[in-house]
């Protein structure tokens, strides 16, 4: 057997490096700590992923960081809340139960019958690592890695996210140790914010967030309830303007405050009611844009007038668009200072 080759990557600050050199190398202990929690932690979960999703789990790849660690895997659909639940929570117990971790070399057959798991597309020598966990072992898989020594160094284990990343192929993101501490730290936090920003405690948010959504929805019902007493103010107004063409079409063309789009078709509704034949044609600002309603009476559009070819064109002079039947019809535009030379043009259209 060749000997082992060991490579270190490195980067030169300063002063030159020449072959033959001496260096010293040193390990940054807590890092490599770091990694070998989650690295152990990836072999605990895929013993997991297995018992609770079935032994079709494939590992697929995994990278393994200080802060955190991927685990891709063969399953076809998405794990449910409680599957994520159970993997957690086999892979914590077996954590605290604080199970030695060891390696055996042996030959690379006799591992396979031993059911230790291999990676399909990685080449092994005819003798092997294989990485056990617990007596009897829980975990057998062909591995060079670092490991910790007992699972109990891993201290706690929590995923972070599943998702996927290709047909048949999961992804699942979790934190160990000093990992899971920043996070749910980080988790915690977010709550005491969230939950002073609501008057509530870290205990109470959910409760909070409902009675905030009730007060909101009130709050939206009051404020619908205060344009409609508006509209009928409009409504009054409105009834003052109106334009005789003619040929004895009553007209009304203006420019009113601003209204949502379902107020601004009640007031149609609302002169329609009081008029019984005419065309209207009201024009807004909402939400910083031009936005029109037109209303034909029935007995217009039996005449040949129609809502949705008016609105197109008096909408066209704002640089918008929009359509709709021939009573009714709706449209938006651009440029609101056109608002009123568009409103201009209907007595002339009609
Ligand atoms: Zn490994």
């Amino acid at each position: 057997m060749p000997p082992d080759i060991i490579i270190h990557q490195g980067h030169v600050n300063n002063g030159t490096l020449t072959i033959g050199d001496v260096v010293e190398a040193e390990v940054d202990g807590e890092r490599r700590f770091d990694i070998a929690r989650n690295h152990t932690a990836t072999h605990l979960l895929q013993s997991a992923l297995r018992q609770v999703l079935g032994e079709h789990v494939q590992q697929g790849g995994s990278l393994v960081a200080s802060e955190q660690f991927r685990f891709d895997f063969s399953h076809l659909i998405a794990m449910t809340p409680e599957e994520i639940e159970e993997v957690q929570h086999i892979v914590n117990q077996r954590i605290r139960q604080n199970l030695p971790v060891y390696d055996e070399e042996i030959d690379y057959k006799k591992a396979i019958e031993e059911g230790a798991i291999a990676l399909f597309n990685e080449k092994y020598g005819d003798t092997v690592r294989v990485l056990k966990i617990g007596q009897p072992s829980i975990s057998t898989e062909l591995c060079g890695g670092t490991h910790v020594s007992n699972t109990g160094e891993i201290g706690f284990f929590k995923i972070i996210s599943e998702s996927s990343i290709g047909s048949g192929l999961r992804r699942i993101e979790a934190v160990t140790g000093r990992g899971a501490e920043v996070f749910i730290e980080k988790s915690f936090s977010q709550w005491r914010e969230i939950a002073i920003k609501l008057g509530a405690t870290p205990d109470n948010i959910a409760e909070k967030v409902d009675s905030t959504i009730s007060a909101l929805d009130i709050e939206q019902k009051n404020r619908l309830a205060e344009e409609r007493k508006r509209a009928r103010k409009e409504v009054e107004y409105l009834l003052t303007q109106v334009e005789e063409t003619s040929n004895g079409i009553k007209v009304i063309s203006r420019s009113v405050d601003s209204f949502r789009p379902e107020v601004l078709r009640e007031i149609t509704d609302l002169i329609r009611d009081q008029l019984k034949s005419a065309v209207v044609v009201l024009g807004t600002i909402y939400e910083d844009k031009p936005a029109f309603v037109a209303m034909v009476t029935p007995d217009l559009v039996a005449r040949g007038y129609n809502a949705g070819n008016i609105i197109k064109q008096v909408a066209a002079v704002t640089g918008g668009g929009g359509g709709g039947k021939a009573t009714l019809a709706q449209a938006g535009g651009r440029f609101k200072d056109q608002l009123d030379a568009a409103l201009h043009t209907v007595v002339d259209l009609v």
